[in-house]
This record gives structure tokens, sequence and C-alpha cells, in this order.
């Protein structure tokens, strides 16, 4: 028996970009250890009061069928948020509970695009990106970005392939870049979505993680509330990964929409996950920027590590829990780097390629071990670069 093409071609073909970090896997279980600096994921985990919560609401009975849309409790709660950092009037209706950002994505894509449509999205992309487009059966066209302008999207490199698409998915803070979109770069990403009539799926997982400027919500730009759907997370704001909880915030007729979806495919979020988020977001924003305090201390070390050498650049590291280094001085491929470095040092990280053409030549660094562990790493990386470029 068969299985479907849009299942069979979800990947799209060729390398999944994760071979580097698959090989210091395998290293790993045959006992050699390996830093690794490839995973967007916390060194912490959820905190106790969380889970405290969520323990409560499970006892309390909150382990049955919860609603599909989410909780009206968790609804409001997220909806007050998005209100209160955005400005954009926001109501219960606005907001669908969804397991985790990624669901969401995918499901946001559903609800926009048929069969065929062009969906466009940025190089360099967080890696889910093409299969998830592919896995609504649309036709996913991807953008490139530029190290010139330190991967701030040109919104005339956009509107260059916008006639007749559908939708744009764009991500800031940035998964892998670490850049935050500026406010210029919204508004000219919401005039090309305006002029070409397109939906924009603003994926804004990382919008608790901003070291310099600030966060824009594309959302609240004028025009803009009735075109766009935006993707939102506990996993990366308050360390609950594994809870699978996240948002799409969009217009009620949409909403309602994929409120039917999930009705046949998630069928919700468990109540008390979403019991345990609710608490979670009402604590205030202390506890989310203690979560995000290790990459802001980690980023600081970084950049006083990389001060002190000029084999490798540092891409403005904004925000997010990644540094985007560009190594071309080494003359050698991301990959190449990425895989000399696991050879010679036991340092993982991912090659540039693995999110795309444009990131060619850079290598992603996940902040994510202990700071002292952290600086170490890096300086190794910094004087493997030196010694390369060198000899280039
Ligand atoms: N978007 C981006 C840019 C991400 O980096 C991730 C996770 N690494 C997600 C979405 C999905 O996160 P989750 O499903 O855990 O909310």
């Amino acid at each position: 028996m068969k299985a479907s093409q849009r299942i069979t071609t979800l990947l799209g073909g060729g390398s999944d970009g994760w071979d580097v970090f698959n090989r210091a896997r395998e290293m790993i279980a045959n006992g050699t250890p390996v830093t690794e600096l490839t995973i967007g994921e916390h060194d912490i985990r959820t905190a106790a009061p969380i889970l405290q919560d969520m323990h409560r609401a499970a006892m309390a009975g909150h382990t049955g069928y919860a609603a599909v849309p989410g909780t009206t409790h968790l609804r409001d709660v997220v909806a007050a948020r998005v209100q209160s950092r955005t400005g954009v009037p926001t109501s219960r209706a606005n907001v669908m509970i969804t397991p985790g950002g990624q669901s969401a994505l995918f499901a946001a894509h559903a609800a926009v695009c048929d069969p065929g449509d062009t969906a466009l999205y940025l190089d360099p992309f967080y890696a889910t990106y093409p299969g998830t487009l592919r896995g609504v059966s649309a036709n996913p066209l991807c953008i490139r970005t530029r190290p010139e302008d330190a991967f701030q999207p040109r919104a005339s490199d956009i509107a260059a392939h916008a006639k007749g698409a559908k939708s744009l998915l764009i991500n800031s803070p940035n998964n892998p870049t670490g850049v935050v979109y500026s406010r210029a770069t919204l508004e000219g990403i919401a005039q090309v979505c305006i002029d070409n009539d397109l939906w924009l799926i603003s994926d804004e997982v990382y919008d608790t993680q901003v070291w310099e400027g600030a966060h824009i919500s594309p959302r609240a730009l004028p025009g803009m509330a009735d075109r766009t759907l935006v993707v939102g997370s506990m996993s990366k704001s308050h360390a609950m990964t594994g809870s699978r909880c996240g948002w799409i915030i969009g217009p009620e007729d949409i909403v309602d929409h994929l409120i039917n979806l999930a009705t046949h495919t998630t069928y919700g979020v468990p109540g008390f996950i979403q019991d345990a988020a609710a608490f979670a977001l009402t604590q205030g924003e202390a506890v989310e920027t203690e979560v995000a305090a290790p990459f802001r201390r980690r980023r600081a070390l970084a950049k006083k590590v990389l001060a002190a050498q000029n084999a490798v650049a540092l891409v403005p590291a904004q925000g997010a829990m990644y540094l985007m280094l560009d190594v071309r001085s080494t003359g050698m491929t991301g990959e190449a780097f990425a895989n000399a470095l696991l050879d010679a040092h036991h340092i993982a990280v991912m090659p540039g390629e693995s999110f795309g053409q444009s990131a060619a030549g850079h290598i992603r660094v996940a902040m994510t071990i202990e700071d002292g562990a952290f600086e170490t790493a890096l300086r190794t990386l910094c004087a493997f670069a030196e010694g390369l470029a060198k000899a280039a």
C-alpha cells in the first residue's frame, strides 16, 4: 500500500539539515562527550509553581475533554495579554488555544491556503517551515534575506515574489538568526501584504526574548489586524516546551474555522495544561524575565568573547536563544566548519545551511548550556576559527 504524496514528500528530499546533530548524538551514544550547542531548548525545566498548579488542576478533575477552542479562562488571559502588549483590541473570540506553536503554524496555513496556493516564507527559516507548508498542500516559496542586511528582509525582495501568492510567514525574534525585525522592516512587509492581498502568519514564539530594541507585532500595524494570524506559545516564554500549549490570534471568522479544524484534528489541549498555562501567564512579566535571563547573560558573555577576536563575526543578536556566527573568514561552508569543529573539539553547532541558503558560511549556536561551559566552548570555537582563517 502506498502512502500519500503529501506525506511522502513532506521533507522535500535532500538532507534535512540535521546531519551534524545526528553525528553528535551518535558520538555521545558511543561514549564520547560532546558539547551540544544545537537544540533550542532551555537548560532549566518548567518552574515548580507551574507544575504544582498543573497537579492541582488535574487533581481537581480537569482531566476530561477540555473545550476545543481552549478554556474560556485561558483564552481570556491570552487575549488580555496580547491586547496589553500590542494595543490591538483582542477578545476571547480572537483566540484559539493549540497544542504548541508548531500545530498553530500548521492550522494557520490550513486556514488560509488552498492546495497549490503559493505560501511565502523567508530564508533562513526555522527548520520545520517548508514541511509545514507542504503538509497543508501549499506550494512553499522561499525568499532569501541577506547577511549584508543583517538578515532583515527587504520588502522589495518579498514584493518580487508576492503576486498571486496567498500568504507570507515571518518570525521575529528570529530563529535561527537572533534578529528582531525593525519597525521599518515590518512596515515594509505590511505594505507588501496589503498591496498583494496576502495573509501574514507571524510566528512570535520568542516574543519574551528580546535583548535589543523592541518586539513589534505586525498585527498592530495599520490595516493588518484583519489579515494577520499570530502564532504564540508557552514553550519559550515559560520553559514549557513539553506541555504543548500555544495559540493563534486572528480575526473572529477565521478563529471559528480554526475551531472546526481543531474539532477534527487535535480535539483541544488538556485542561490541566491550560490551567497551568493561565496560572503561569498571570504571574506577570517577572517570571518571563527570569526564564529569559540565562540567554541574556550568555549573550553578554558571547559578546565579550567575540570582541577579542576577528575570525568570527556575530550577526546582531537582538533576540531569541541563538547566536548566528559568520565563519566565512575560514573559507569554509557552515557545514564544513561545523563538522570540523565536531571532529576537532567535540562541539556541536548547527550549520547555517541547515536553515536555507541565505545563512551559508554561518553557524547557529544555541545558548542553551550552563554559562561556564558555554563560554569555554565559545572560546574554543573562536580559537579554532582563527587558526583556520590564518591558514585560509
Ligand atoms: N517557531 C519557531 C521559530 C520555533 O523555534 C519553534 C520551536 N523551536 C516553534 C515555532 C514551535 O514551538 P512549540 O511548538 O514548542 O510552541
